[in-house]
């Protein structure tokens, strides 16, 4: 089965790196399936989980935002944090999401309103990332 090298990075790691067949991302615009010899394309990407087919087997991480980049050689998925399934903290995710609730339950300006609903999507990821595998 052909393949492609899958990367995603984070400023703080490279969480993933390997040999894919395929992957399906949530773009601004829709949702993408990459297969091998895609044309090059760079496009922002939602806070939502990616899906990896590799060895005939699912596997998804939570992207919470960044770009994908198709490239030649490669697929670069560039995000402010991704996390492996493995390394979700539930009752982190959990809490999280109670904080960003009672914030957008608050009254408080737009700027506000936009961190805790942004906070709040990244919470909802990681516990739909967790809950899929
Ligand atoms: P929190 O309010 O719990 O810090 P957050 O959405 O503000 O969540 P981020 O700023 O997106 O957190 O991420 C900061 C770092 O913590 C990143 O390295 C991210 O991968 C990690 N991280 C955040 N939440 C979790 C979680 N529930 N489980 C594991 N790692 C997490």
């Amino acid at each position: 089965m052909s393949t492609f090298l899958l990367e995603i990075v984070t400023p703080e790691r490279k969480v993933y790196a390997e040999q894919v067949s395929m992957v399906i991302v949530k773009g601004v615009e829709g949702e993408l399936g990459i297969l091998p010899n895609h044309i090059p394309l760079v496009t922002p990407l939602k806070i939502a989980p990616v899906t990896i087919k590799k060895d005939r087997k699912e596997q998804v991480i939570a992207v919470n935002g960044g770009f994908i980049e198709v490239r030649k050689d490669k697929v670069v998925i560039l995000a402010e944090s991704a996390e492996l399934p493995a390394d979700i903290d539930i009752e982190r995710a959990q809490a999280a999401k109670q904080r960003a609730e009672q914030r957008l339950s608050g009254k408080r300006d737009e700027f506000d309103f936009r961190r805790a609903e942004m906070s709040l999507q990244r919470a909802i990821n990681r516990l739909d990332a967790k809950h899929r595998v």
